[in-house]
């Protein structure tokens, strides 16, 4: 019998790779997403698609799985600082919904939290048993705290359930299919646009924050072996590179590389904009046998070529 998995989110950019890889392991692939910061479809057609919002898809209690991957969430800062309902949301009756799917199922559940559960860090490169600096009721809170209260509610369902879980924290992933536009632009397809399109890149406040950058492939591959490693059942494990750079030096470097004669500009510092992130990814090197193998100028070319065939193709 071939393995089932659900996958919430699974039209997004990290969701639609993670697909990729169960499609081409011979594994049936349901996603519930509502395609609400989606610009189009990016999963193949054999894809069951239930569109609608994860914390509304109460028919797939009915349903089992074996794996249940809860990628469901908005997390760009400025398409979530306008839409803190839906993005607790998803957080708060999404993730319990699922988890009532994984424990009905007895299901593996991978969980994507996020290295924004750190908040503003006091030690960086950043390992998992710091607890964060994070401000409960900040303008970010709708994201971080759900986050983090994502992260309670499976070790929850673990400890009185016994349900499989394994949570993971990505660190700011990037490349082809990650939306560059609008409020959902993150900074990297947001500023090799600018540079492509000879706009201003938009640099918030000085530019000396820092944040490491992670490739899909690299997170793929992470992501895809913490499913399956027996010993890694529980595990809570950063997803990430410990290669800091700041966005000014970012922005730079994406002129450079692009050949564009955009200018840079400084805009209004973001309120409670993180200073400094990069992952100590140890212990998921240690235990998934994995480390980032693509670097960033490498995952910037890509992300580059991708951007720029879009162009061409009027796709943008
Ligand atoms: N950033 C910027 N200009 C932009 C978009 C983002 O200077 O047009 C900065 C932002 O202030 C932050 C970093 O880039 O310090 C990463 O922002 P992003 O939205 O990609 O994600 P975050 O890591 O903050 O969740």
């Amino acid at each position: 019998m071939r393995e089932k998995m659900l996958v919430s989110g699974g039209n997004g950019f990290l969701g639609s790779h993670i697909i990729d890889m169960a499609l081409g392991n011979g594994i049936d692939v349901t996603v519930v997403d509502d395609f609400s910061t989606s610009k189009e479809r990016q999963v193949p057609k054999e894809v069951e698609v239930i569109q609608k919002p994860v914390e509304n898809a109460r028919e797939l209690l009915d349903r089992r799985f074996d794996f249940i991957l809860h990628l469901a969430a908005r997390p760009s800062p400025e398409d979530y600082l306008r839409n803190p309902l839906r993005t607790i949301d998803s957080n708060d009756i999404g993730t319990r919904l699922m988890l009532e799917i994984a424990r009905l199922s007895n299901a593996t559940f991978l969980y994507t939290s996020t290295s924004e559960v750190y908040g503003d860090p006091a030690v960086v490169p950043i390992p998992e048993s710091y607890f964060g600096n994070v401000n409960p009721n900040g303008v970010r809170s709708c994201y971080d705290e759900s986050k983090r209260f994502s992260e309670a509610l499976a070790k929850a369902f673990e400890r009185t359930y016994g349900v499989d879980v394994r949570i993971e924290r990505p660190f700011n992933v990037f490349g082809p299919r990650i939306r560059e536009d609008g409020f959902y632009g993150r900074v990297i397809p947001r500023f090799i646009d600018q540079a492509l399109s000879g706009q201003p890149l938009t640099v918030h406040g000085d530019g000396l924050q820092t944040r490491s950058y992670l490739f899909y492939t690299d997170w793929v591959n992470a992501t895809w072996k913490f499913l399956y490693e027996p010993s890694a059942k529980g595990a809570v494990l950063n997803i990430g590179s410990s290669e800091e750079i700041t966005v000014i030096d970012l922005a730079k470097r994406i002129i450079r590389m692009t050949g564009s004669a955009s200018e840079i500009i400084h805009t209004k510092p973001r309120e409670e904009d993180p200073k400094r992130r990069a992952a100590d990814s140890a212990k998921a090197r240690e235990l998934l046998r994995w480390k980032p193998e693509v670097s960033l100028d490498e995952g910037l070319e890509r992300t580059m070529d991708w951007l720029r065939e879009k162009r061409e193709h009027g796709k943008l």
